[in-house]
């Protein structure tokens, strides 16, 4: 971790999350309201521009954990490739962010790339409430996935966003799912992001921290348990069966602590998962070593004054095309 872009809050980069593709197969409801599949950027990024990126990043600002997210990672046909450039990087922990639907077929590749903590995004386990939300994928695929990938002794957890008119009967179900398999559930609360920002979906479907604990304390005693600093998550502990979190963005929001730096599969660097404000990075690829590394140091100073001061403001979503 480097001081050097600690802020009033003493807000230090320390995750960095790159978005290897912004399309995805599926197209879920609170994320991609007019159904349309997202697509790659018209002017993605080489893996060779990825990597030289990325190892600037890591030695300007000492990352310490990288996740490769989406869009869908696991549907890039640069996968394999990244996964390579990404060994010749020093990081100490890489992760990764996917749906599922391809996590069976790629899980050799990437623990063969050390990727040791994964997250699925998983709604429910309803097949037709899962269709209903993705509207794409198959829900047998990605639990088979899930299933591989406990086999083979993967850190994982799962993201579930509860949706008031949609899954929140799968609350204490997918809890239960996660708990007798050694996964970490994290019940995500919707984001107002994007069309969220207006109308009323938002309030119609907006599941809210103390409407999940109600609901889980109905089955379970739980107690609050410690989180890193920089976790987004509030924790709690189910004693002798397991812990669950919460990303309770609009109850307990995050943002004074949050470490996270975000590249995306555009060539954009963003500070702010919240903020529409974002710096391209390819041109300085071409640079001498020392002078990509001065001009990356300003982008990276800029970025981190992107950071929202308390919470998410609402500003026009980035999240389905840099990931959460
Ligand atoms: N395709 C990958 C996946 O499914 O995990 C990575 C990208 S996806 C956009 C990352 C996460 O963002 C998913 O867990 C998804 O549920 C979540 N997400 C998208 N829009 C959201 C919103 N408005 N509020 C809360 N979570 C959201």
């Amino acid at each position: 971790m480097n001081s050097m872009y600690q802020d009033p809050y003493n807000r230090q980069y320390r995750k960095l999350r790159v978005s290897l593709t912004s399309a995805c197969n599926y197209a879920c409801q609170y994320c991609v309201p007019d159904g349309k599949k997202l697509l790659k950027a018209k002017h993605e990024l080489s893996v060779e521009q990825f990597i030289q990126a990325i190892s600037l990043i890591v030695e300007s600002a000492g990352i310490e954990q990288l996740r490769i997210t989406g869009g869908e990672p696991l549907i890039s046909n640069k996968l394999e490739s990244f996964l390579a450039g990404l060994k010749t990087i020093n990081i100490p922990e890489l992760c990764l962010t996917t749906n599922g639907q391809f996590l069976e077929q790629k899980l050799p590749a990437l623990i063969d790339a050390g990727v040791n903590r994964i997250n699925v995004s998983l709604d429910t386990l309803d097949p037709v409430q899962f269709k209903q939300i993705c509207r794409g994928g198959d829900l047998a695929t990605v639990l088979r996935g899930i299933d591989q990938a406990v086999e083979q002794g993967i850190k994982l957890k799962i993201n579930m966003v509860p949706l008031k008119q949609h899954n929140a009967d799968q609350v204490v179900p997918m809890l239960e799912y996660c708990l007798e398999r050694g996964i970490e559930l994290r019940y995500i609360e919707l984001m107002k992001m994007g069309h969220l920002t207006t109308g009323d979906e938002f309030q119609q479907e907006f599941w809210s921290m103390k409407s999940l604990l109600d609901q889980i304390s109905t089955h379970y005693d739980y107690a609050p348990t410690r989180a890193p600093n920089d976790s987004t998550a509030v924790r709690f502990q189910i004693p002798g069966q397991g812990d669950f979190g919460i990303i309770a963005n609009e109850s307990k929001p995050f943002c004074r602590t949050c470490s996270r730096l975000r590249l995306s599969s555009a060539g954009f660097i963003y500070g702010c998962l919240s903020s529409t404000r974002r710096h391209y990075i390819a041109d300085l690829l071409p640079l001498e070593r020392e002078q990509g590394l001065e001009a990356m140091h300003q982008i990276l100073s800029a970025a981190m004054k992107d950071k929202q001061d308390l919470s998410f403001t609402g500003e026009t979503t980035v999240m389905k095309m840099i990931g959460g």
